[in-house]
C-alpha cells in the first residue's frame, strides 16, 4: 500500500487504497472478459440509458468528486469542478454512441457487402496522475459505448476519484465487471494490462518514455495501443497581435495545473518587435496569478502533486536563468512559484524537455518562417496557440506547425466533441470527438452472395 499525501498540507490521507497483486489484477480481467458477451449484447438503446444513467449520477455526486481531487491531487476546487464535470459530459456525448455505431454497405458485383464495427473485448486504460477525472473518462466513455469492457489503473499518487467513478458505476446500474478500477503500481496493473492476452487493446496516458515501453510491449500480440503523451507546446505571438490581450492569457495557458499539463504552453515565442512589451505584460500578468490553497474559490493555481515533482521542477529552475517569478504559499505543501525564464539557445534544457511544472521558457523570433521553426524543432508536438491578428497567417502557420491541436487567438482546452492527440513523440492514435467509439472496434466486412 502507499500512502496518500495531500499535496497542499504534505499531510497524510485518511484513506490509501491497497494495490492490487498481479494475482488481482488477473482476476479484474477474467471478470471484465466474462462481463464482455453479455455487456456487448445489450441493446443499443438500454446500452446508451446506462451511459446516460451514469452521467446522471457522475453529476449528483460532483461537488464530492471535485472535493476528492483537491485533497488528492491538489487541483483548484474550480478547475476539480470541471473536470468532475468533463466525466458527466463525455459519458453523456458517448451515450449517444450506442445506436449510431453505423457500418455501410458498399456496392460489389454478384452480392450485398456490409460493414460491422465490432467491439474488442477487454480494454485496458492506464491514466496518469494531472489529469485523473477526464483522462479516465476519454477512455472509458468511448469503449464502453462502443461494446467493450474496462480496466482501468489510476495513477498510484491520485486513485481517489477513479475509484469513486467506479462505484458510481455500478450504482447507475452497469452490471459488475463492465468497468472496473484497478488501483497498483504501473510496473504490476499496467504491465499486465500489456502481457495479458485478454486485453485487448490499451489506451495509455503518461510519459513517452512509458509509453514506448508500452507499445514495444504491445507489439507482441499486435495489441491495439493508444498512446497519449508528453508534449512541449509553442504559444507564438505575432507583433500584429493584440500584445496585452496576449500576454494577458499566457499565464493560464502554462501555469495552470501547476503546469502539470501535457498541453501546456511552456515555450513562449514572441515576435522581437514586440518582446519587449510583451514581456513586461506577462511580468504584470504573472506577478498577480493568485497561487494560494487550492480550496480557494479565487485559487488559479494550487501545489505540485508531490514532493518528488517538485523537486524534479526545482531542478529545472536551478538550471537556468530566471527572469522573474510570480508567488506561492511558504510553509508546508509542494509548492513553486511560476516561473519565467528567458532563453536564448534551444538546446538549454528548460526549452527542449516537458518540464511538467510551473515553469515558460520565452525566446524571440524575426519572421514567420523562423517561428514555425522554431516550433517544430522538439520531438513532441501536442498543441500550440497562435496569436497574430492576420488570418491569412494564422491558417498559414496552423497549417504548418507539427502538433495535433491547435488554437488561434485562445488557448482552448481539450473538448470532448473535438479530437485529440500529438504528432511525432506525443502519442500515436487520437482520442474523443465523433469517432472515438470507433478506435474501440474493429471493421469487419462481410459479403453476402445473391
Ligand atoms: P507515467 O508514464 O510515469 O505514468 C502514467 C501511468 O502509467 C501511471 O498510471 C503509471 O502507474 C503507469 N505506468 C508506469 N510504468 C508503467 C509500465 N511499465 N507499464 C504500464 N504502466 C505503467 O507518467 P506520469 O508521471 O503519471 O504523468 C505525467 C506524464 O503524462 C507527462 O509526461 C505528461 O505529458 C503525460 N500526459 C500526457 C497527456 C496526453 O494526453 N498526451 C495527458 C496527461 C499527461
Amino acid at each position: 500500500m502507499s500512502i496518500l499525501i495531500n499535496p497542499t498540507t504534505g499531510e497524510e490521507l485518511d484513506h490509501s487504497p491497497a494495490s492490487a497483486t498481479p494475482e488481482e489484477a488477473d482476476a479484474a480481467i477474467a471478470r471484465a472478459h466474462d462481463a464482455f458477451p453479455a455487456w456487448r449484447d445489450v441493446a443499443p438503446g438500454e446500452r446508451a440509458r446506462l451511459l446516460r444513467a451514469f452521467a446522471a449520477i457522475v453529476d449528483d455526486h460532483l461537488e464530492e468528486l471535485a472535493q476528492l481531487e483537491v485533497l488528492n491531487a491538489g487541483h483548484t476546487i474550480g478547475n476539480a469542478r470541471w473536470e468532475a464535470g468533463n466525466v458527466r459530459d463525455c459519458l453523456n456525448y458517448y451515450s449517444a454512441a450506442p445506436e449510431r455505431l453505423f457500418g455501410r454497405q458498399i456496392p460489389v458485383a454478384g452480392g450485398t457487402d456490409v460493414t460491422f464495427h465490432e467491439p474488442l473485448g477487454v480494454v485496458g486504460i492506464i491514466v496518469p496522475w494531472n489529469f485523473p477525472m477526464p483522462i479516465a473518462a476519454w477512455g472509458f466513455a468511448p469503449a464502453l459505448a462502443a461494446g467493450n469492457t474496462v480496466v482501468l489503473k489510476p495513477a498510484e499518487l491520485t486513485p481517489l476519484t477513479a475509484i469513486r467513478i467506479g462505484e458510481l458505476a455500478v450504482e447507475a446500474g452497469l452490471p459488475e465487471g463492465v468497468l472496473t478500477i484497478i488501483p497498483g503500481k504501473g510496473s504490476v496493473v499496467g504491465e499486465r494490462f500489456v502481457t495479458h492476452p485478454l486485453v485487448r487493446k490499451v489506451c495509455f496516458t503518461g510519459s513517452t518514455g512509458v509509453g514506448k515501453r508500452i507499445m514495444a510491449g504491445c507489439a507482441e500480440q499486435v495489441k491495439r495501443v493508444t498512446l497519449e503523451l508528453g508534449g512541449k507546446s509553442a504559444n507564438i505571438v505575432f507583433a500584429d497581435t493584440d500584445v496585452a490581450a496576449a500576454a494577458a492569457s499566457a499565464p493560464g495557458a502554462v501555469f495552470d495545473n501547476a503546469g502539470q499539463d501535457c498541453c501546456a504552453r511552456s515555450r513562449i515565442l514572441v515576435q522581437r518587435s514586440a518582446y519587449d512589451e510583451f514581456v513586461g505584460r506577462l511580468e504584470t500578468a504573472v506577478r498577480s496569478f493568485r497561487v494560494v490553497d487550492p480550496s480557494d474559490e479565487q485559487s488559479q493555481m494550487g501545489p505540485m502533486v508531490s514532493s518528488g515533482q517538485r523537486d524534479s521542477v526545482q531542478a529545472y529552475i536551478d538550471d537556468a536563468s530566471v527572469a522573474f517569478t510570480g508567488s506561492a504559499p511558504d510553509g508546508p505543501g509542494w509548492w513553486l512559484p511560476p516561473t519565467v525564464v528567458e532563453s536564448r539557445d534551444t538546446s538549454e534544457a528548460v526549452w527542449r524537455e516537458e518540464v511538467f511544472g510551473p515553469v515558460v521558457a520565452v525566446m524571440a523570433f524575426d519572421d514567420e518562417d523562423e517561428a514555425v521553426a522554431l516550433a517544430n524543432d522538439s520531438d513532441y508536438g501536442l498543441s500550440g496557440s497562435i496569436f497574430t491578428s492576420d488570418v491569412g497567417r494564422a491558417l498559414r502557420v496552423a497549417r504548418r506547425v507539427e502538433a495535433g491541436n491547435l488554437s488561434v487567438n485562445s488557448h482552448s482546452s481539450v473538448r470532448y466533441w473535438t479530437p485529440f492527440g500529438g504528432y511525432k513523440q506525443s502519442g500515436l492514435g487520437r482520442e474523443l470527438g465523433p469517432d472515438a467509439p470507433n478506435a474501440f472496434t474493429e471493421e469487419k466486412n462481410v459479403f453476402i452472395a445473391h
